[in-house]
C-alpha cells in the first residue's frame, strides 16, 4: 500500500533519509523507532511530502506521489497523519474539527459530514464531547479527537508520528487502546512510539533507524530479543 523506493533527503550538509526502501502492506502495523535524530520524523512526513525528497519514488496503492498538483493532493488525502502535538483547530469545536475536511477536501455535506463525524467520537469514546472546543478537552482526548480526523477522511492509511509523546502518563493508554483497535480491524499503520509495549502487541513490524538508514526491519519478537546491530542493541538497553 506504501512503497518507497531508494528515497534519499538532505537538510543542508545533513543526510536524514539514506536510500530508504520500505514496503508496508495493506493491513499491516509497522513501528519505527531509533534514537533521537535518526531522521523517523522526516521518514513520516515524507510518506505524504509534507517533506520534499530529492531522489526516490513513493507510491501510495500502485501510484507514484508527484510532486505537487491535484494528483498529491488526492494522494495525501489517502494517508491521514496524527502528530505528537494534536494540531486541532483552536477556535472550531470538536465536530467542526473533524467536518471541516470531509466538506472542503471529500465533497460530503455538511449533514453527512456531521452524522459520519458522531460516528468516529463514538468510536474513539468521545461521543458526548462534540460541542466542546479542544481547550476544554484533556491531552489524551484531544489526541483521540485528532485520530477521529485523520479517520474522518476514509485514509487507506495512517501515519502517527510520537502520538502519546506529549501525553501525561495517565492518558497515553486511552489513546493506545484506540491505536490498537484500529490494528486490529486492519488499519494499515506506520507508527513512530518509543511505547515498546505496543510494539511488541500491536506490531507486524519494526524498524530500527540510525543516522538517516533502516538498520533493521524485523519482527518484534525477533527484534526485541535478539537484536542484530550494535546501534540496535545500544538503543534497546537505554529505553527497556
Ligand atoms: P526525534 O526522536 O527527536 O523526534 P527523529 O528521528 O524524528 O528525532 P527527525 O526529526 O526526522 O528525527 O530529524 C532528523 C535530522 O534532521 C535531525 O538531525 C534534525 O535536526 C534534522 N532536521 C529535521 N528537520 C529539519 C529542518 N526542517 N531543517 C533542518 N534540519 C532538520
Ligand atoms: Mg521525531
Amino acid at each position: 500500500l506504501i512503497e518507497l523506493r531508494d528515497v534519499n533527503k538532505h537538510f543542508g550538509p545533513l543526510h536524514v533519509l539514506r536510500d530508504i526502501s520500505l514496503t508496508v502492506g495493506r493491513g499491516e502495523v509497522v513501528v519505527v523507532i531509533g534514537p533521537s535524530g535518526s531522521g523517523k520524523s522526516t521518514l513520516c512526513r515524507a510518506i505524504n511530502r509534507l517533506e520534499p525528497v530529492e531522489s526516490g519514488t513513493i507510491l501510495i496503492d500502485g501510484e507514484p506521489l508527484p510532486a505537487e498538483g491535484k494528483d498529491l493532493a488526492r494522494l495525501r488525502a489517502e494517508v491521514g497523519m496524527v502528530f505528537q502535538s494534536f494540531n486541532l483547530f483552536a477556535h472550531k469545536t470538536v465536530l467542526a474539527n473533524l467536518s471541516l475536511a470531509q466538506v472542503k477536501v471529500r465533497g460530503r455535506s455538511k449533514r453527512e459530514a456531521d452524522r459520519r463525524s458522531r460516528e468516529l467520537l463514538d468510536r474513539v469514546g468521545l461521543a458526548d464531547q462534540a460541542d466542546k472546543f479542544p481547550a476544554q478537552l484533556s491531552g489524551g482526548q484531544q489526541q483521540r479527537v485528532a485520530i477521529a480526523r485523520a479517520l474522518a477522511m476514509d485514509p487507506k492509511a495512517l501515519l502517527f508520528d510520537e502520538p502519546t509523546s506529549a501525553l501525561d502518563p495517565e492518558m497515553i493508554n486511552e489513546v493506545l487502546e484506540v491505536m490498537q483497535q484500529l490494528a486490529r480491524e486492519g488499519m494499515t499503520m506506520v507508527v513512530v512510539t518509543h511505547e515498546m509495549g505496543f510494539a511488541r502487541s500491536a506490531a507486524n513490524r519494526v524498524l530500527f533507524m540510525a543516522d538517516g538508514r533502516i538498520v533493521e526491519d524485523r519482527t518484534p519478537e525477533e527484534f526485541f530479543t535478539a537484536p542484530e546491530s550494535d546501534r540496535a542493541k545500544d538503543f534497546l538497553s537505554k529505553i527497556l
